[in-house]
């Protein structure tokens, strides 16, 4: 299914053709996608060990093939983010500090 984006990607418009004719319309758009490194989710990571073979791993890796990849311009490695770590609320704390201190930006700041 991806692999029909490639078209519209490139051409930023998207060809609808069908017996009676075909339109055109435009279709630029920003294309975000993610995806888990292997099967069961866990290759690479540094908790928990991948269950797959590499052999499925490749596989499931080239799912998404050369063309595709070829249009997408950033890609981005996210890293396991522990539970504790991301539900610290240290930075909620700071924040708060800011407030009132009349920084630029700060909403309702006189
Ligand atoms: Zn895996």
């Amino acid at each position: 299914m991806l692999e029909v984006l490639r078209q519209p990607l490139e051409d930023k418009t998207v060809t609808i053709s069908r017996v009676t004719g075909s339109i055109t319309y435009p279709a630029a758009f920003q294309f975000v996608g993610a995806m888990n490194p292997c099967p069961c989710g866990y290759f690479g990571d540094p908790f928990k060990p991948c269950t797959c073979s590499p052999g499925t791993v490749s596989r499931y890796q080239k799912r998404l093939s050369g063309p595709l990849l070829d249009r997408i311009d950033i890609f981005v490695d996210v890293p396991h983010i522990d539970y504790e770590k991301l539900a610290d609320n240290r930075l909620g704390e700071k924040v708060g500090k800011g407030q009132g201190t009349g920084q630029a930006g700060a909403p309702n700041s006189t």
